[in-house]
């Protein structure tokens, strides 16, 4: 029937890890209009320009509406032409495709690449449906790309993931630390509140570093333009100027804190069981090897002012403001970071070096005291870091490679014991090599645009993705760049198609309704992982011996076991809230939402880790966990704000077995490529205000396509005359990868030094990936997009 009037409803954004609130307008089965949630704590009634046109999202022209199998003469053929199929001829292929290496090489053989911007149960669902069905641990999330060196530097420092602060910090702080992050284009909203403070309160001051200027600089105190990579030298300068000016917080540090030298700790910010830290000689170490204060000391006292400024190009003056700030036991400093710490060759390090100096002056944990780690995907800390979906981790921060983790996973599924894999399996720039090398050979993408969004993808990527012995899916609503690389498109349902649920940067969860049918036949990515499991018998993916064990599970598909399994399905229908739609719950008869978040919400609770019931969401703007008896936690750690802080202790790193938090004696190390005779500059990528990140969204809306069409190379007047250049020209950008043809801008919003360049990464004709290194944190496997070496040419 016709609706006649508007009905609103709420939903968090669909875009950044910000998490504004917005009131949802339908009509006619149309989302027809947005505006800002006045009751959203985030946001409070504002939203950013792409906040403003969400509901423009989904109605591109060529929205997909229909599977698409490659075919030729009838029959799938890799070289064949994109062709309408069923949902039952889609997945009779992909069945068929998946099985034959399952078959022949194992778990192995098979991978899934995923994102922040899977709902909480769509993340929950494919890391059961990989880990525990497939036995697979080669699934990851492009959080890789993004947050995964912000998750093993909480890991190292804290021994638990994700911010201690929250949002109110901005109202508390005295001054804001910009590291590597332009949030006045990249987080918005947040930056309003930041300004707001800033311009209303005269003592607050604003620092702001980066490689080049842009648009934050506008509100900064502090500017700070400094060579690539050396903001590990700053950080290690700031730690010896609060020693050498007194300025410790003793009892904060004797208290609560561990010194260790950190660079022979292992891989993706693993850490021993607390079992066997408790064992240990020195709990809580880690792989890290225990040092003295003075020993610390010692190590960051040739970070002296004039080394710091000769190597990082900055005023040692300018320096000296920057720690100042940190060192002042009076002022209230809330840092900030994004990609400029995370995408980083030492982006692990970068982490807990800031760390290290909030902890050396105690200002954490407590309101405008806050290191805060920023977010760019929806749902980055609700579902690619919380449901476990990176290739070494299970949920709640627990890991594949620990038996106890293990098991406490198989008792909480209700699955054999043995069933999860104890191998660590390969991220995201390890799944590329394997597919390019014919070791994995059935391929599952959703939300996410990977050949766009992954450095040097054209070489390392695409090969995979056409190597006949492989069959590559890409789940998306629209058919972007990796969509056109696969074998098999499926189309997807998108935000208030679905019912979902999103956690962000401030560990806010937040739910909404599905609001209106998709087009055509798009399904959610959850419809599509649990139908996909109705297609695989036990028999045909778990080991003889684990089901002559275990004999209930034999004969049983895995959508029974995994999905259908008393405890996921205990939830019927009729709990939908009235006038909501739920297509998920229609087509498999039962609340699947409801139970895969409730299964999953049990590893958490008790574990400082603890979220609300799903109705009690519903009704919420959102809560931020820990949420202990319905009250959720604004500061972690901190006695009276976290419940999980022992009376008496003030703070509590309890993340670490003995409550201690730890601070890392981690060096400089120069770039993994540095510009030479040949490629003469550096070049960074980023975004910008108007595209959400690949741009697969935003640039089919009108008004922010026509606002910024194209990417263009900015650059410095003295870099493009001494090239012949002028603005508008178009260029090659070179490097020892690959070439992509843009145009000069030497004017507008980024004003990068002599020396190097900056190019936007949202315009899918100019794939500035196709330049970038793939070099990767040792540690985190994160990738280094800010930093490689390029030379222009006049085209
Ligand atoms: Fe808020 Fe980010 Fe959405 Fe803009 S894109 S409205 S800042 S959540």
């Amino acid at each position: 029937a016709s609706q006649t009037q508007l009905t609103w409803n709420k939903a968090p954004c669909r875009f950044c890890g910000t998490g504004c609130g917005v009131n949802v307008a339908t009509k006619d089965n149309k989302v027809v209009a947005t505006h800002g949630d006045i009751q959203s704590p985030v946001n409070r009634g504002l939203n950013c320009v792409k906040g403003y046109f969400l509901s423009k999202i989904m109605y591109g022209k060529d929205r997909l509406t229909t599977p698409m199998l490659r075919k030729s003469n009838g029959k799938y053929d890799k070289n064949g032409e994109f062709t309408p199929v069923s949902w039952d001829e889609a997945f009779d292929i992909m069945a068929e495709k998946f099985k034959a290496p399952l078959k022949e090489k194992g778990p192995q053989g098979i991978g899934m690449f995923g994102s922040g911007q899977w709902t909480v149960w769509e993340g929950y669902a494919a890391v059961k449906l990989f880990k525990a069905g497939f036995r697979s641990n080669n699934i990851d999330p492009n959080a890789r790309h993004c947050m995964a060196s912000a998750v093993a530097g909480f890991m190292r420092t804290f021994g638990i993931d994700e911010p201690m602060g929250c949002y109110d910090d901005f109202e508390a702080a005295d001054a804001f630390v910009l590291w590597g992050s332009n949030m006045a284009e990249m987080h918005p909203i947040l930056w309003t509140r930041i300004t707001d403070r800033r311009l209303s309160h005269p003592h607050v001051k604003v620092a702001v570093l980066s490689t080049y200027e842009h648009r934050s600089f506008e509100l900064a105190d502090i500017p700070m333009v400094f060579t690539p990579q050396t903001d590990l030298a700053i950080l290690n300068y700031i730690a010896n100027y609060i020693i050498e000016k007194d300025k410790v917080n003793w009892d904060f540090v004797n208290k609560h804190v561990n010194f260790k030298r950190g660079t022979t700790d292992i891989g993706y910010g693993l850490r021993p069981t607390h079992e066997k830290e408790k064992a240990a000689k020195n709990p809580g170490s880690g792989d890290a090897t225990p040092i003295s204060f003075k020993e610390f000391a010692a190590f960051v006292k040739s970070y002296d002012v004039n080394y710091t400024s000769k190597l990082t190009g900055v005023p040692a003056s300018r320096l000296e403001e920057l720690a100042k700030l940190y060192a002042d036991p009076k002022t209230k400093v809330m840092s900030l970071w994004t990609m400029g710490f995370n995408q980083h060759t030492r982006g692990v390090w970068a982490n807990n070096l800031v760390y290290n100096i909030h902890l050396l002056t105690g200002k954490i944990s407590e309101p405008g005291n806050s290191p805060f780690s920023l977010t760019g995907q929806p749902s980055a800390c609700g579902t690619a870091r919380e449901v476990g979906t990176f290739s070494h981790r299970l949920p709640a921060d627990m890991v594949v490679n620990n038996p106890e983790h293990r098991k406490i996973a198989e008792k909480k599924w209700k699955l054999p014991q043995g069933i999860v894999p104890d191998w660590l399996g390969a991220h995201a720039v390890v799944q590329n090599r394997k597919l390019k090398d014919g070791e994995i050979n059935a391929y599952w993408v959703q939300v996410n645009n990977n050949m766009q969004a992954a450095a040097n993808m054209m070489e390392e990527g695409l090969p995979g993705y056409r190597n006949p012995k492989n069959f590559i899916v890409v789940s998306d609503a629209y058919p972007t760049v990796t969509a056109q690389a696969a074998d098999l498109i499926l189309p997807s349902a998108m935000w208030v198609e679905k019912e979902g649920a999103y956690g962000n940067a401030e560990r806010r969860t937040q739910f909404w309704h599905q609001l209106v049918e998709a087009p055509g036949d798009a399904q959610s990515d959850l419809w599509q992982l649990v139908e996909f499991s109705k297609r695989f018998k036990t028999e045909e993916v778990w080991p003889k011996a684990i089901l002559d064990k275990n004999p209930n599970y034999k004969n049983k598909t895995l959508y029974q076991v995994l999905f259908k399994n008393g405890q996921v399905d205990k939830y019927p229908s009729s709990d939908i809230a009235d006038g909501f739609k739920n297509h998920e719950a229609k087509s498999f008869g039962f609340y699947i939402q409801k139970g895969l978040f409730e299964e999953y919400a049990s590893f958490g609770r008790g574990k400082a880790h603890d979220l609300a019931d799903f109705d009690t969401y519903h009704k919420e703007r959102g809560l931020r966990w820990p949420v202990v008896q319905g009250k959720e936690t604004q500061w972690r750690f901190k006695e009276g704000s976290d419940p999980y802080v022992k009376a008496g202790k003030g703070f509590e790193f309890y993340g670490h077995a003995d409550g201690k938090a730890i601070i890392f004696a981690l060096p400089y190390e120069a770039a993994a490529e540095v510009p030479d005779k040949e490629y003469d500059l550096w070049l960074s990528t980023g975004r910008v205000l108007e595209h959400w990140h690949s741009g697969s969204m935003t640039r089919r809306v009108p008004e922010l396509h026509k606002s910024y069409p194209n990417a263009q190379v900015f650059m410095h007047p003295d870099d493009a005359s001494a090239r012949g250049l002028r603005r508008g020209d178009a260029v090659k950008i070179k490097s020892r990868r690959g070439e992509i043809i843009s145009r000069v801008e030497t004017r507008g919003r980024n004003k990068p030094p002599i020396g190097l360049v900056f190019v936007p990464w949202f315009d899918s004709s100019q794939l500035i990936n196709k330049v970038t290194l793939d070099a990767t944190d040792p540690l985190s496997k994160q990738t280094d997009f800010k930093k490689c070496a390029v030379k222009i040419e006049k085209v």
